[in-house]
């Protein structure tokens, strides 16, 4: 690295002003993306047009866009730094544009203040340390990517679980902020020296996914790994049927329409232990070969947990009448596991191992 060829000063002074660059980075958080209205409150606020910033007129208490408003695109800057949506507070300003008929809210603040809200907005506050500061990292590392690689053009991240959990300021705690100002700067980095997607997710149930059968091929990768610190966590096991007639009422809310449904199969387990792919037939032709990230995202990602799993089909006179899983773990699997992480931290093993057990080659460098 070029670095290396710096006087110790330089070195010093491009590490400092590094990370005060990261520091003062801006990101843009949609809250929401497709609302038919947007309460915000504040005690004092001013309006602005977003384009140009000129200022549309000052307020306080709440305010109430819905599509149509006068103003298409505004921001509304509150005088404390402070506002509030949806009963819950949130620090930067507020940005409302409306979008093919529906309001989009973004709340567009400072790098460290989100990542706040994310890290306590994921995991609670009094699990242990290491486990803080390791989800710290990865939270930072993910956001980082996303700001090279927004999820939107007028966005960079949204506030949920389809990317990282952002709960403003009810996340915000002395475990939270602490965790950031001890990993301050610090992100995760893949062999070739590119900022890693750090996916993670809340429990693998015992092996981590590569990253490349469920998100494609990210560069760089993530590998899975054994992980046996999550076992025996809250939703490391798990149960759940599927009446067949739920199932095809969800591939038809899905664009793919059934009769009869007369079979469906697993066809083939990855070295994590995750279906490949399932098969769905019906009695008129239909046929649906479906990745099984995909399954899970038509049969509903809360209900089945995990791809990790293996599935019974209950049968009468030949015909499916039920899909039974049993599996492990709930998200995606990849990346750090956040139920493995705590029982890393409980055993006072150090937020770096945490990273190097679920991140295997990734080298941890401030920016
Ligand atoms: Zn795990």
């Amino acid at each position: 690295m070029a670095l290396k060829k710096c006087c110790p000063l330089t070195l010093l002074l491009f590490l400092v002003l590094g990370q005060l660059a990261l520091a003062e980075t801006r990101v843009r958080i949609a809250l929401q993306e497709k609302g038919s209205s947007c309460t915000v409150e504040s005690e004092a606020y001013t309006l602005k047009a977003t384009a140009g910033a000129q200022v549309l007129r000052k307020g306080q208490g709440q305010v109430t866009f819905r599509p149509g408003f006068p103003e298409k695109d505004v921001m509304l800057v509150p005088a404390s730094g402070v506002f509030t949506w949806n009963g819950r507070g949130y620090r930067g300003y507020l940005r409302v544009f409306e979008r093919e008929g529906k309001l989009v809210a973004v709340n567009v603040l400072n790098l460290e203040d989100y990542l706040a809200g994310v890290v306590g907005g994921e995991i609670p506050a009094d699990w242990p340390g290491p486990t803080q500061r390791a989800l710290a990292v990865a939270a930072r590392t993910y956001a980082v990517y996303l700001l090279g690689d927004p999820r939107d053009s007028e966005y960079d991240l949204v506030a949920t679980d389809q990317d990282q959990v952002y709960a403003g300021l009810d996340g915000e705690s002395f475990a939270s902020r602490g965790a950031l100002d001890d990993t301050r700067g610090q992100v995760l980095k893949g062999a070739d020296g590119r900022v890693l997607k750090a996916y993670y997710s809340s429990s693998c149930g015992g092996h981590t996914s590569d990253s490349e059968p469920v998100f494609g091929p990210e560069v760089p990768s993530i590998k899975g790994v054994p992980d046996p610190y999550c076992a025996g966590t809250a939703g490391s096991h798990w149960s759940r049927s599927f009446p067949i007639e739920t199932v095809r009422k969800r591939f038809a809310a899905d664009g793919k329409p059934l009769a009869k449904i007369t079979s469906v199969q697993v066809s083939g387990y990855d070295p994590s232990g995750r279906m490949s792919f399932i098969t769905v037939k019906d009695d008129q032709g239909h046929e649906y070969r479906e990745k099984s990230q995909d399954f899970r995202r038509i049969l509903g990602y809360r209900e089945l947990r995990s791809t990790r799993c293996k599935m019974t089909v209950k049968e009468q006179s030949s015909r499916p009448v039920s899909l039974h899983f049993q599996g492990g773990g709930w998200g995606h699997g990849v990346g750090l596991c956040q139920w493995g992480a705590l029982v890393m931290g409980e055993k006072h093993m150090g937020y770096q191992a945490i990273l190097r057990h679920y991140y295997r080659g990734a080298t941890l460098e401030k920016i």
